[in-house]
């Protein structure tokens, strides 16, 4: 063995130790996760979705004006769900990953503080058109009415948060999704002063953002982004 391929050899086995240890330290993150935060085909996945909902509700607001209505429009409402909708929390599960722990309400709701959440594919485009078509959004979330400001003001970096927007949070543990959605629909409580809306589209990443499961609705009414890192599954 003469010293060049030596030299060489020991080279190489020094590069391929440093690689295998820089493996060991930086393990792969879960493949949920790494999905939503690296692949093109999430972010193609939510464009879609959202460029599908767009259409909807343009569909919707043509149909309602070839009516021949003088009416000014209004009334109709879009209910848009926040966390893993609009909004991209995947840092958060980064984060709660490499610390080897779990979702709790604590840390979430620190995380909500933090203002961090970055915006999901297609978000923008697609509530810029439902505000165009004169259609009012509903944020209906289960974020806690308590964050709310930090919620606000996470949207309005992402440039995403409009005046007019209503927000439906969580007051407590009674105050569900289903109770605030027939609000909408119906005009009452926090809804009183707005009138009952005729929610032409819901959107949501979980089936309990819509009014029904299994419905047929998937994909004309209501519009479904993925989340593969939570759920009721
Ligand atoms: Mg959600």
């Amino acid at each position: 063995m003469n010293n060049h391929f030596q030299f060489t050899l020991a080279a190489l086995i020094v590069i391929l130790n440093l690689s295998s240890q820089a493996g060991l330290a930086r393990p792969a993150l879960p493949n949920d996760v790494r999905w939503v935060r690296n692949s093109t085909e999430y972010k193609s996945l939510c464009d879609y979705v959202f460029r599908k909902a767009a259409e909807s509700v343009q569909v919707q607001m043509d149909l309602y004006a070839s009516t021949g209505s003088k009416e000014k429009k209004q009334g109709f409402a879009a209910v848009v769900d926040l966390d893993e909708t609009v909004l991209d929390n995947s840092l958060y599960q980064v984060e709660r990953w490499k610390a080897g722990l779990g979702f709790t309400q604590a840390s979430w709701s620190s995380w909500v503080k933090r203002k961090e959440a970055k915006l999901i594919s297609g978000a923008k485009s697609f509530l810029d058109t439902v505000r165009n078509e004169g259609v009012q959004i509903v944020f209906l979330s289960n974020r806690m009415n308590q964050n709310l400001k930090p919620t606000q003001e996470n949207l309005l970096k992402l440039d995403v948060l409009k005046p007019k927007d209503i927000f439906l949070l969580r007051q407590n543990k009674l105050d569900t999704k289903e109770k605030r959605r027939a609000e909408v629909l119906e005009g009452r409580g926090r809804m009183e002063k707005f009138g009952p809306l005729n929610v032409i589209v819901y959107l949501g990443d979980q089936m309990g953002d819509f009014p029904q499961e299994h419905s047929a609705e998937i994909g004309r009414k209501y519009f479904l982004l993925p989340n593969p890192m939570y759920g009721k599954w």
